[in-house]
């Protein structure tokens, strides 16, 4: 199942042979899957016919970000990332085994988090642009959030919504009217370290029940953008919150500003998948 060239590329850049290969299901973006090596090791592999090395060195950076951070958050290591002469990028990473989680499993994972949140960078933004899904997240430095949040956030993807036809000139106006508004409701936090991706596919408990989260796009940004997006699929347990919110406890009337910063995980929805991911944009945007 793993195309040749792919097999023969990440042979020659692990330096090793493939025993055996497992597929793996869940992705929303790339194709995966166990492989087996003949030193006994397993790894996991990711890879795309419509995406070369870019985006996954892009996915090797984050990762290598987060770890950096050293939270208790388990991050897997990357072996190699790279593409094929026909152009089909791959990442080759530690494979975590899942495993039962503990009772103290969801609130280690909410302090974890918030030990990562407690990582502040200077500005909004990060030292190079990467990628939320496949398509491309901009991360040009700003020194205020909501600057950050309109013009590097929000402003491109509902562009690209709108000339795509996925939403009209009238969406446009209800966002335009948000913008006044938003100083009045994003409450002031410094740029925190965030995972960028956070949602329930994204992260797993390991053998020995540690939250383990991967798939990242990385930057510095308001730490409730991040806790809003694992609200909007659900999969977060209520520990996992108390946890966070006794670590680092969040500003007041979080609850009421959830659906603003999910704006920018449904545009990004609404652009990779349609349906009804810009009538949710729509239910919320038209309240401005
Ligand atoms: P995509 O980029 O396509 O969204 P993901 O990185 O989210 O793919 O991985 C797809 C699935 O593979 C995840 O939902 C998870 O179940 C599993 N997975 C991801 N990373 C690892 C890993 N390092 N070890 C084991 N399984 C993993």
């Amino acid at each position: 199942m793993i195309p040749d060239e792919v097999q023969q590329q990440v042979q020659q850049s692990l330096g090793i042979s493939i025993e055996s290969v497992r597929s793996v299901s869940g992705g929303s973006i790339n194709e995966a899957a166990r492989i087996k090596l003949k030193d006994g090791q397993n790894r996991f592999l990711k890879w795309n016919q419509m995406a070369g090395a870019e985006m996954f060195s892009k996915e090797e950076r984050g990762l290598k970000l987060l770890k950096r951070a050293d939270s208790e958050l388990r991050i897997p290591e990357v072996f190699a990332t790279g593409e094929t002469e026909t152009g089909i990028g791959f990442l080759v990473q530690e494979f975590i085994e899942q495993g039962q989680p503990k009772q103290s499993s969801a609130p280690k994972f909410g302090e974890a988090l918030a030990e990562l949140h407690r990582h502040h960078g200077k500005q909004f933004g990060l030292d190079h642009d990467n990628y939320i899904g496949r398509l491309s997240q901009s991360n040009t430095w700003h020194e205020k959030w909501i600057g950050f949040f309109i013009e590097e956030r929000i402003q491109p993807q509902l562009k690209m919504a709108v000339n795509s036809k996925k939403l009209g000139e009238n969406t446009v106006a209800h966002f335009e009217s948000l913008y006044e508004l938003l100083p009045e409701i994003f409450p002031e936090e410094p740029p925190s370290l965030l995972h960028g991706d956070l949602w329930s596919g994204n992260y797993l408990y390991d053998e020995n029940g540690r939250a383990t989260v991967y798939d990242p796009a990385v930057y510095y940004g308001h730490r409730e953008i991040e806790l809003a997006f694992t609200h909007l699929f659900g999969g977060f347990s209520n520990k996992f919150y108390r946890a966070y919110e006794s670590a680092y406890p969040l500003q007041p009337g979080f609850t009421k500003r959830k659906d603003i910063y999910n704006l920018y995980p449904l545009l990004v929805h609404t652009n990779l998948f349609g349906g009804s991911y810009g009538r949710q944009v729509k239910s919320i945007v038209k309240q401005f």
